[in-house]
């Protein structure tokens, strides 16, 4: 699950796994747990998110790997990545690391919100919970880095064939339920 800060990606992906027994990995929460841990690394990794600035992608991937590793695949329906990839040397590291282990990375869906509700929805998420990134200038921040950096993670899933690009405006009722067609259309392919 893909999109500019404020999309709504990490709402999204915590209803959609309850409905599909999916497991959610958002990379955002996986780098503030080692914030809130007071690891050395949390500390490096808390200035560049204060800052607006991507965590290094070696380490982002390897923090990732570790942590489909510890997933009891047999469990669970299949993964639901909030926030990651968010570099193209992501995508092409997750589409390894996948291959790796029987593992078929099927869909980008990719959340499009105007960038004047994406500033509305962030600057209230700031009142509710107080995230550090949740300022005007560390948002302009992400906006540049999310153009420069994340956006063209699209194309590279657009050339796979693997590109579907929601409505983001709305409830989040009404985004949920795109978002379940698209799933359940997966579902089905998979499943003839
Ligand atoms: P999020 O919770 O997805 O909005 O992520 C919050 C912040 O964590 C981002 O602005 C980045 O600084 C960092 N971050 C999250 N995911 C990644 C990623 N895949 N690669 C690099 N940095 C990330």
């Amino acid at each position: 699950m893909a999109g500019a800060p404020g999309c709504g990606k990490g709402t999204q992906s915590k209803m959609i796994v309850e409905k599909y027994n999916l497991k959610h990995l958002s990379s955002g929460e996986l780098l503030r747990k080692e914030i809130s841990d007071k690891t050395e690394l949390g500390q490096y990794i808390d200035k560049l998110i204060s800052n607006g600035q991507l965590i290094p992608d070696e380490l982002m991937i390897d923090m990732l790997a570790q942590q489909i590793d510890l997933l009891d695949k047999n469990s669970i329906e299949g993964i639901i990545l909030d926030g990651f990839p968010r570099t193209v040397t992501q995508a092409q590291a997750l589409e390894e690391m996948m291959d790796k282990r029987g593992i078929d990375v099927d869909v980008l869906i990719d959340v499009s919100v105007d960038e004047d509700e994406l500033i509305n929805r962030l600057l209230k998420r700031a009142e509710l919970l107080g995230r550090s990134d949740d300022n005007i200038d560390t948002i302009k921040q992400r906006f540049d880095v999310y153009h420069s950096k994340t956006k063209p993670v699209s194309d590279f899933y657009k050339n796979a064939d693997k590109y579907v690009s929601i409505d983001g405006m709305g409830t989040v009722d009404e985004i949920f339920v795109r978002i379940g067609k698209v799933l359940d259309q997966l579902q089905s392919q998979k499943n003839k």
